[in-house]
């Protein structure tokens, strides 16, 4: 086995070996790019080190004849005295990751070689100048030296000089410096800083391997699932100098615009500067732009290579470059992140330029980046004063006043007001206050923070994080950095795709997406926006290639036309629910008091026009496609008042000797319908099997419908689900009643009206026992809400706000299992029953309504396992339908 590759031997698809920046430095030293020669120590080498606690045997003799070879090409040794040879030592991962080590530079410098680079460079200022940033970068990142005493050393120097920035440092201060760097070191690391400079070499390259499993890599690898056994390269690369002067230094850049993915020069240039310079913002940089007139060779040289790295890599890249007195160097490339907008537009663009195809366009993009551009978003021509910023947890634009505690955002939001809650961080506490806001905003945590999972969780706008703003809830006020005071009751608005929070109203518009997709827009009109277009391009391809059907979760006729624009092929469920409620209580109440099944059964027949009636208006709006009824499924108190208002009315009504029987008998039944986990209790089908009529009469009413609609020359195609099912037992005494019913109905009309009867996989037992089922049902859809519910013993309401937070953090999982799903756990039960089912019934059909059908990721899973159609809520049809393209091309 080989552990160190020169970069003339690898390229771009070693990855696992040699990591993300090793694998694309070989590529472009392998396309004749100035690349500065080097070698890349593999992951494998790593994966030992880690696993036995040393570095493979073999490794020093592999390293050693690399750098022999290194120097001989370079003509000269690392760290010779007069003429030395410097090197960087960078960290590199399959994936880059937060927490991993920083790149040292310049190893190779010491008290020895410093005059012998300063002689050969002909300046002795860059020469400190280089040691200084070597004993900097050493100590921190090696050694573990707190960075903030060397930063706070450079302040006093330059304050010293009254030096502006650290060019007002001459080579003097810069040696009384390195004095001072090398005191840090020896006080907090209690070494000295290593003189040898094959040791300075071999300790950075041991830091970069044990960085992975530092405490930060850990967890980031633990939230994204990345596995913890990938090992990291370590790249090691002669050091080029950009802050040899003004002829010289750095610069970053991308090959087209990552906001908009429009072509053309985008960067940024930092003369006379080294390393992380350019983005660490100690000084200004000018535009990429500029470079043409500071040194217009190098600049024609990068555009031409910029050209070069798109054709090849066929997408967007961005840079990093040097220039050390006029001459460039690429010391890194990879495939560049974009906004949602460009990754669309590049997608399609490319497309154009022959460079990709419709399939490949296809994986560029994805759901998530589709729902960003689906949001409304704040007008762009609007002025608008920025307060700062923080982190993008939950997407959206929100507007409204400012309120400092829960208890105020609920009784304004009560009064009608629109309120943004604004905490330093939320807990559970909060959780009305942010039910009542319109957007939420916090100073503290991240992207795992109560606020933010809480805020994702019920689809809300949410910044998090917005250090730079001050909260102080006491006295209900939020100070930003250039003094500006938003008291209680001002106007804020915030940005949850963006993280930008702006003092007042800012002006929301719908986005030009939605409005194309909602048939407001048309991609062939001449003002269509370019993104709209690329879009509608992105769709077409997505709906040619896909096996999955979408269908919507529509309760009534208007979801449903909806749904259909967004290109709906159907309802996967419509909940009867909603049926149930409004003017339409009072006949549910005297369905639950009856004492006789006579007094049931009137009621019952009052319900059944009206549910009719709803059915009919459904399938018109989906007239020849699937619409799935589910029977009813909550507990039936959630359809009585509420047991406190209740007991008061009664208490009153007592005192006051007024009549009350009515009210008296609600509360008994009530009490006697009070369930301790009611998400476990009297639901679903337990209550079609209890209260004898309810099911019968929803199914009549559903088959009055369609016959009614065959009537008026309508082609409704219905069918009726059952919830909750946990054994086959359930279903088949359901059924047996359902088809009496609908023998009579199509008897009666003379025509047969093809209604489908199935159940949904919802629960453990169900997914365990699916085989049977399978043989009293037409379809299934997997129920994932209640299944994820009752497979990790959840309680969805109670767990998001209370210790889901803490999961995240500690990695236990990286993303809630209610918004994509656990394809170990809940996952492996629906495959089961998937097979199960498709055993007994070939043509058993299968979809799924839960949330997850929605979710980008678990699209993916559903195509894999081979369900027929995933059904989501109809905002995210156009997501799922994207994603299904992508699952399949
Ligand atoms: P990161 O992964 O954080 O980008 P890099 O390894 O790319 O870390 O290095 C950090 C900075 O140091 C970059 O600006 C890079 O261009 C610069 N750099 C790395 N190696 C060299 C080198 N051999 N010569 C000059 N600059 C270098
Ligand atoms: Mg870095
Ligand atoms: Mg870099």
């Amino acid at each position: 086995r080989k552990f160190v590759y020169d970069f003339t031997e690898g390229n771009k698809d070693l990855r696992d070996l040699l990591g993300g920046k090793g694998a694309n430095l070989a590529e472009m030293t392998n396309l004749g790019l100035p690349v500065p020669p080097g070698f890349t120590i593999t992951t494998e080498a790593c994966k030992v080190y880690l696993d036995s606690g040393s570095e493979p045997a073999e490794l020093r003799d592999e390293v050693s004849a690399h750098l022999a070879d290194l120097e001989q090409r370079m003509g000269k040794r690392l760290g010779q005295s007069d003429n030395p040879l410097l090197v960087s030592v960078r960290s590199g991962a399959k994936f880059s990751m937060p927490g991993m080590m920083d790149t040292v530079l310049n190893i190779g410098l010491s008290d020895a070689s410093v005059a012998g680079l300063a002689a050969q460079a002909g300046d002795e200022r860059f020469a400190w100048d280089s040691y200084r940033r070597l004993v900097q970068m050493f100590g921190k990142t090696v050694l573990g030296v707190d960075g903030d005493l060397f930063e706070e050393a450079l302040d006093e120097a330059k304050q010293a000089k009254g030096a502006s920035s650290d060019l007002g440092l001459d080579a003097a201060d810069l040696r009384q410096l390195v004095e001072d760097f090398k005191q840090i070191v020896l006080k907090e690391a209690g070494r000295e800083f290593p003189q040898d400079p094959r040791e300075q070499m071999d300790l950075a390259i041991r830091a970069v391997f044990d960085s992975w499993n530092g405490e930060r890599a850990k967890l980031y690898r633990r939230q994204e699932r990345i596995p913890h056994d990938l090992g990291t390269a370590v790249n090691v690369c002669s050091m080029v100098f950009g802050n040899l002067g003004p002829d010289s230094g750095t610069g970053v850049a991308f090959t087209r615009d990552p906001a908009s993915g429009q072509q053309g020069v985008y960067g940024d240039y930092l003369q006379n500067a080294q390393g992380e310079d350019v983005v660490a913002g100690i000084r200004n940089t000018v535009p990429l732009a500029d470079l043409e007139r500071i040194d217009k060779p190098s600049y024609d040289e990068l555009m031409q290579i910029m050209e070069t790295l798109e054709t090849h890599y066929k997408d967007l890249c961005d840079i990093e470059f040097t220039i050390e007195r006029g001459r460039l160097w690429m010391l890194q490339t990879r495939v560049g992140k974009r906004t949602a907008a460009a990754a669309f537009r590049i997608a399609t663009q490319l497309v154009d330029q022959g460079l990709i195809d419709e399939a490949e366009a296809l994986q560029r993009v994805n759901g998530a980046q589709l729902a960003q551009l689906m949001f409304p978003r704040f007008d762009e021509g609007a002025t608008a004063e920025l307060l700062g910023r923080g982190i993008a947890a939950s997407p959206g634009a929100a507007v409204g006043k400012a309120v400092f505690d829960s208890y105020t955002a609920v009784k304004w939001s009560r009064s009608g007001e629109k309120v943004i809650l604004i905490r330093r961080e939320t807990n559970p506490d909060d959780l009305n206050g942010m039910i009542a806001a319109e957007g939420i905003l916090t100073s503290r945590g991240g992207k795992t923070s109560h606020a933010a999972v809480v805020a994702r969780g019920m689809g809300k706008t949410c910044v998090c994080g917005a250090e730079e703003l001050e909260v102080d809830t006491k006295r209900r006020r939020l100070t930003a950095p250039g003094g500006v005071v938003v008291e209680e009751g001002d106007l804020v608005s915030i940005d949850g795709s963006t993280g930008k929070v702006y003092l007042g109203e800012v002006p929301v518009v719908p986005s030009p997406v939605v409005e194309y997709f909602e048939g407001r827009m048309h991609a062939g009109a001449d003002d269509a926006d370019e993104l709209v277009q690329a879009v509608h391009r992105v769709m077409a391809y997505a709906d040619r290639v896909r096996r999955l059907r979408v269908r919507a979760n529509a309760d009534n006729a208007e979801d449903a036309a909806r749904a259909r624009r967004f290109g709906a092929q159907g309802i996967g469920l419509c909940r009867t629910e909603h049926m149930f409620l409004g003017d339409r209580r009072e006949l549910v109440e005297r369905l639950i008091l009856a004492d006789h099944d006579d007094e049931r059964a009137s009621a019952l027949d009052a319900l059944l026009p009206l549910q009719r009636q709803d059915f009919i208006d459904l399938f018109e709006a989906m007239d020849g496609l699937p619409v799935t009824v589910r029977l009813l499924d909550p507990p039936l108190h959630e359809f009585l008042p509420d047991i406190t208002d209740l007991s008061v009315r009664v208490a009153l009504a007592e005192s006051r000797k007024e009549p009350h029987e009515n009210d008296l008998r609600l509360l008994q039944a009530v009490h006697r319908l009070h369930e301790q986990n009611p998400m476990l209790g009297l639901r679903g089908v337990r209550l079609g099997l209890v209260i004898p009529g309810l099911f019968t009469m929803q199914v009549r009413a559903i088959a009055e419908a369609a016959a009614e609609r065959r009537e008026s020359g309508g082609d409704p195609r219905a069918e009726i689900m059952i919830p909750l099912v946990g054994t086959v037992q359930e279903l088949e005494l359901v059924r047996e009643e359902a088809e009496k019913v609908i023998a009579e109905i199509e008897a009666r009309s003379g025509v047969d009206l093809g209604l489908k009867l199935g159940t949904m996989i919802e629960l453990p037992r169900a997914a365990l026992t699916a085989g049977q089922i399978a043989e009293a049902a037409e379809f299934f859809s997997f129920g994932t809400n209640d299944l994820t519910q009752t497979v990790w013993g959840f309680s969805r309401d109670d767990v998001e706000a209370s210790f889901f937070t803490a999961y995240l953090e500690k990695g236990i999982f990286g993303v809630s299992p209610f918004e994509t799903i656990d394809r170990d756990g809940v996952g492996s039960l629906v495959r089961h029953a998937v097979e199960a089912g498709r055993a007994t019934r070939p043509d058993l059909k299968l979809g799924v309504c839960g949330e997850h059908g929605g979710d980008p990721e678990s699209v993916h899973f559903f195509h894999e396992v081979g369900l027929d159609y995933v059904s989501c809520s109809p905002f995210r049809i156009p997501v799922a339908r994207l994603e299904a393209g992508r699952a399949a091309s």
